[in-house]
């Protein structure tokens, strides 16, 4: 694969080849450029034996424990504010006299513990994990109330105005709690460890209808009340709510499709195989524990490719190409319904299980819908994508965490958020798979799923649990596989499955040709999947004058493409290269998407170059309003002293 030079491959990284996967959720943030050179440490980290902690909540389940959610929401537009009511039911342990909540920009109005109202505390701030909130309870206390409203500084909440949506008359709502984002919307002990069900009661606007991660209505109804029941305990992370101007439309008996009205047809097409993708997934790993499963097709400022939010995947319309070739994004997304979402991490630092194993699972999917060559394009991207962020890693000081077992203390989880945990997980798991075979690993993950089904675990417990059930039956494979190297060290262990793809190779060959003196319009480019395009982009020099540029926009319409990864692709090559010529499509695509996975390259193109850094500060300052927290505070990192 065609590597990047100096700094810029640092940026680039990541995101060089836009895997499939990248549709992941969160997806991968790019590595910030930092020219330091890292002494990498390959010494084996400690085996933690002991129960693991979630760094990244205040709350203590071992002495007392949320586990159910009834809220009770007003969503109010003008004031871009929720005011709620949130009462729990708790389990407090013996001669505990305390609960403790996370809070981040949250105003608490009231707190009740079973009617009465009680003395809360509120702590000071702190940087990474927001406020606590301690309650007063006794062992007998059965249901906290917190009457609360929520503050312009809630990260999870991206308010739209009626231009910011396609159809420019509504407003629009939507939430992205994970990682440690539900606190700045509902009072809850926030861990992924932490689970809860929950019912939910929310007014909106009368002409708007509202969706959350639990059973939808279909229809909007006139009072503009709804309410929801998610009878499956889930993290807070996964608690969503999204409110619009939304129809509903079915596909299969168990799947349909929300988007505004004119989006609706437009997605209902794209995702036409989501049922096919549904019977692929049960009959791998068992069946859907979640009862329907829905999609919502979002704005352009949702900052992801799709978030696993359960019955009702959140997803880009970045990826509506109009030919249903984006939606592996889809399949990844429903793979959480399994890895993530039934199977969760116990912490942040775990991460490692919830991706590495939905890629892993998107690949099977994927396998069994459109067919083995399609699989190895994506394995194929795959690692490419991961050799790519452990160099760029290394560059950037970060060396440490291509460990799969990350080391989050003091820290945001979002810096956990690298292709390790997505790609460098798939391919421990892909190279068990070749070792052991299919059918035994098959049959281990079926188990995997099973028996641990709405529960969490931990790296050190995966462990055992593989070598018990699946590594010690058979000889030789615990020393083939070695998962302590991949799991406690750094970098890309050496046994790492080599995957062939002869329509990779095509692609790589007619960028060959073309480097070599064949015009654009001779190369032997029919039938090639979208994929082919991504290697071809980027098996291509970094440098290319104007001319190069234009002979290739010419015969292939980069610039026109309705497919947004091959654009995107395009674009940094259009920035990196200063070609004027498409600076008017890379505007209106920096302006119009907000997907973080397509904005840091370019931009970290346009401001690696003196020159082009106006015209980056120009855009971002138009494209701002359009962008989520989680985009605009990832550009401005890389706008910071320039
Ligand atoms: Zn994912």
């Amino acid at each position: 694969m065609q590597h990047f030079s100096l700094q810029l491959k640092t940026i680039l990284s990541s995101l060089v080849l836009f895997s499939l996967f990248t549709a992941c959720n969160p997806e991968k943030k790019t590595t910030e450029t930092n020219t330091d050179v890292i002494t990498e440490t390959d010494s084996t980290a400690q085996m933690n034996t002991k129960k693991p902690v979630d760094i990244h909540t205040f709350a203590i389940p071992e002495e007392a424990k949320i586990t159910h959610l009834d809220l009770k929401l007003n969503v109010d537009f003008e004031n871009k504010m929720l005011s709620g009511v949130a009462t729990y039911d708790i389990e407090v342990q013996n001669n505990i006299d305390k609960i403790y909540l996370d809070t981040r920009s949250l105003t608490i109005e009231k707190v009740e513990v079973d009617g009465q109202k009680a003395e809360f505390e509120l702590a000071n701030e702190d940087q990474n994990l927001g406020q606590k909130l301690a309650i007063p309870v006794t062992s007998q206390s059965q249901k906290v109330t917190i009457t609360y409203q929520t503050s312009s500084e809630a990260e999870a909440l991206q308010w739209l105005s009626p231009s910011q949506t396609a159809g420019k008359k509504s407003p629009f709502l939507f939430t992205q709690s994970q990682a440690i984002l539900a606190r700045t919307w509902v009072p809850t002990q926030d861990s992924p460890g932490i689970r809860f069900t929950y019912t939910a009661e929310v007014t909106v606007p009368k002409e708007l209808m509202a969706v959350m991660s639990a059973e939808n209505p279909q229809q909007k109804n006139d009072s503009g009340v709804y309410t929801f029941k998610m009878e499956q305990p889930i993290p807070a992370y996964l608690l969503a709510l999204s409110v619009g101007d939304l129809r509903f439309q079915p596909i299969g008996e168990r799947t349909g499709v929300y988007a505004e009205p004119s989006m609706i047809s437009k997605s209902a097409y794209e995702f036409e195989e989501m049922d096919k993708m549904l019977d692929a997934a049960e009959k791998l790993y068992g069946e859907y524990a979640w009862g329907r499963y829905d999609l919502i097709v979002l704005p352009p400022s949702f900052p992801f490719g799709g978030m696993e939010n359960p019955r009702l995947t959140f997803a880009t319309p970045t990826i509506l190409a109009g030919d249903r070739s984006l939606t592996s994004l889809v399949a990844h997304e429903l793979a959480h319904s399994w890895s993530g979402n039934l199977v969760t991490n116990a912490t942040w630092n775990d991460f490692w299980l919830n991706e590495g194993f939905t890629v892993y699972f998107e690949n099977r999917i994927m396998e069994e819908v459109y067919g083995k060559d399609y699989a190895e394009m994506l394995a194929l991207i795959s690692y490419q994508d991961l050799k790519n962020e452990v160099e760029a890693m290394k560059k950037a000081g970060s060396g440490e965490d291509t460990r799969l077992k990350l080391d989050l203390t003091d820290r945001n989880p979002d810096d956990g958020v690298t292709s390790i945990a997505y790609d460098k997980g798939f391919y421990l798991l892909k190279l068990i798979e070749n070792t052991v075979g299919r059918e035994k690993f098959d049959i281990f993950l079926n188990q995997y799923f099973t028996e641990f089904a709405f529960k969490t675990t931990n790296t050190e417990d995966f462990l055992t649990y593989l070598d018990k059930n699946l590594l010690s039956k058979v000889e030789g494979s615990m020393q083939k596989i070695n998962p302590k190297e991949w799991i406690y060290e750094t970098g890309i262990p050496s046994n790492i499955p080599k995957i062939e793809s002869e329509r990779y190779d095509k692609a790589i060959a007619a960028a060959t040709s073309w480097k070599e003196g064949t015009p654009a319009a001779q190369l032997e480019t029919k039938d090639w999947a979208y994929q082919q395009w991504l290697f071809f982009l980027s098996a291509l020099p970094e440098d290319l004058t104007s001319q190069q540029m234009e002979e290739l926009d010419k015969q292939f319409e980069f610039s026109e493409t309705g497919n947004n990864e091959i654009l995107g692709k395009w674009l940094v090559k259009v920035a990196h290269n200063q070609y004027e010529k498409s600076y008017p499509q890379l505007r209106k695509f920096l302006v119009n998407v907000g997907r973080r996975k397509f904005l840091s390259p370019i931009y970290g193109e346009l401001i690696a170059n003196e020159k082009t850094i106006p015209l980056a500060k120009e855009i971002y300052e138009e494209a701002k309003p359009n962008y989520h927290f989680v985009s605009s505070s990832s550009i401005e990192k890389m706008l910071e002293g320039k």
